[in-house]
């Protein structure tokens, strides 16, 4: 038995006789915490009143005023669960009955073995504190597993990104960002309203969504997970209706069961480079397509012709006389003249057409599924436009010279302008103003 036990309580000791009283309370008042000692069933009721932390009660039977079973059966209606030793010279069968009935937890016999007692003591204390000591651990363990989940929640609040963590497709917990950005108070009110998440994600050329699982047997997350990084990007609209791109990352933890899930705001950035995007494929005064972006259309289109035998024709123009518009009008008109071109061409050719900003004041127009004759009016219809183009902005009636081709079987890139360029020369050469198809 462990007498440390005792250490740790605070005993109710009670004893009507004098001499047992002062030795005996002096004894267990060595071994315990603390001690009040009380020397009548009455006083010790009272007594027990002013102290209901007292773990144990120790007491004597046969006392005035009130006998120690009615005491402790008093007692046990404030606290059921006190232990109680008595101390009595009685051990017939009908008292130990009642002393059972009262709820005693131990017995020691008088004359009074010290040894006895203090065993008695333990062994009616101890379920008691072992089952105090439990409970200390369990409220400390829940403290504890509190305090771990307080923390991981502040650390996932205080990251930028829109995070929130699912267990077979169910979201058990979201970041205050993520709140902020649908505007939810709760994440059950987020629930009430959406089932998932990847609802929400547009479906939109460039981004992942639901549309994009139609023939695929996995989930979004799998998919998600086993996408590019650069392909793993959605769009999704805030509280005030405004669009925001993500990365999307996944971490997956006990087997895939759960997953944290994080949303990174990407937007400026995607903006950014679709500026730099369109900044290197652009000509930035007119809009148009630059040459670079020339070649890479080029490329694609002379892969497509191969493959399917189409036509594919080249108008090159120039506008006539630039150089006196510009000395004559300056160099600010000049440039209003060429976003004019850039505007009357655009609205004359088809949409896949190609219009190029081919240099300072030279177009250039690829026409994919177009035979010579075909290219030939398309030039002519922009030659007039521009001829017949009125503006208050403008001056001067403008025109321009028109070098045609057609793509013929092995012709790389090069040539294939330099015919085109070969027949514009000679559209100048012939008064300017005019439409020429190359010709060998
Ligand atoms: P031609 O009919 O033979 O083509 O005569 P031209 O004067 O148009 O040809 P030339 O090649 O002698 O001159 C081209 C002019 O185009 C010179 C330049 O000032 C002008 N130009 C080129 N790029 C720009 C531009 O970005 N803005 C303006 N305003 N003018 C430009
Ligand atoms: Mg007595
Ligand atoms: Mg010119």
């Amino acid at each position: 038995m462990n007498k440390e036990i005792l250490k740790n309580i605070k005993v109710l000791y009670v004893e009507d006789e004098n001499d047992v009283r002062e030795f005996t309370g002096k004894t267990i008042k060595a071994i315990v915490k603390e001690i009040i000692i009380a020397a009548d069933g009455k006083e010790g009721l009272e007594k027990f009143n002013e102290h209901l932390d007292v773990d144990l009660i120790v007491t004597d039977i046969n006392m005035p005023k009130m006998g120690g079973l009615e005491m402790c059966a008093q007692i046990k209606q404030i606290n059921p669960a006190i232990p109680i030793v008595i101390t009595s010279a009685h051990n017939d069968p009908n008292f130990l009955k009642k002393a059972i009935d009262v709820g005693v937890s131990a017995y020691a016999m008088k004359p009074i073995d010290l040894y006895q007692l203090i065993e008695s003591m333990i062994k009616a204390v101890e379920p008691v504190f072992l089952r105090k000591q439990l409970e200390e651990v369990n409220l400390s363990l829940e403290e504890k597993v509190e305090e771990g989940i307080q923390k991981i929640k502040s650390i996932l609040d205080a990251q930028d990104n829109i995070i929130f963590v699912n267990s077979s497709n169910i979201i058990t917990n979201v970041n205050k960002k993520f709140l902020e950005f649908f505007g939810t108070n709760s994440l059950e009110e987020f629930l009430n309203n959406v089932s998932c998440v990847s609802k929400l994600f547009k479906n939109e050329r460039g981004f992942f969504s639901l549309e994009t699982l139609k023939n695929s047997d996995k989930n979004w997350i799998e998919y998600l997970q086993n996408l590019n990084e650069v392909d793993r990007v959605v769009k999704i609209t805030n509280k005030d209706g405004k669009d925001r791109v993500f990365t999307v990352n996944i971490d997956d933890y006990e087997q895939g069961q759960h997953f944290v899930i994080s949303l990174t705001d990407i937007t400026e950035l995607k903006e950014k480079s679709n500026l730099l995007e369109y900044q290197a494929s652009h000509d930035l005064l007119t809009g148009l397509f630059n040459r670079q972006k020339f070649h890479e259309i080029f490329g694609k289109e002379i892969r497509r012709d191969k493959r399917y035998q189409n036509d594919l024709s080249l108008i090159l123009f120039d506008i006539d006389n630039f150089k006196k518009f510009n000395d004559e009008f300056g160099h600010n008109m000049g440039d209003e003249v060429l976003k004019f071109i850039a505007e009357v061409v655009t609205r004359s050719v088809r949409e896949h057409d190609t219009v190029v900003r081919w240099g300072g004041e030279e177009f250039l127009v690829l026409l994919p599924e177009t035979n010579i004759d075909g290219a030939m009016k398309v030039a002519e219809k922009i030659r007039i436009a521009i001829q017949e183009f009125k503006s208050k902005k403008i001056p001067k009636q403008i025109t321009a010279s028109f070098g045609v081709t057609t793509l013929f079987e092995g012709d790389i890139e090069e040539e294939f302008i330099k015919k085109a360029d070969i027949a514009l020369y000679k559209a100048k050469k012939e008064g300017r103003n005019r439409v020429v198809s190359y010709t060998t």
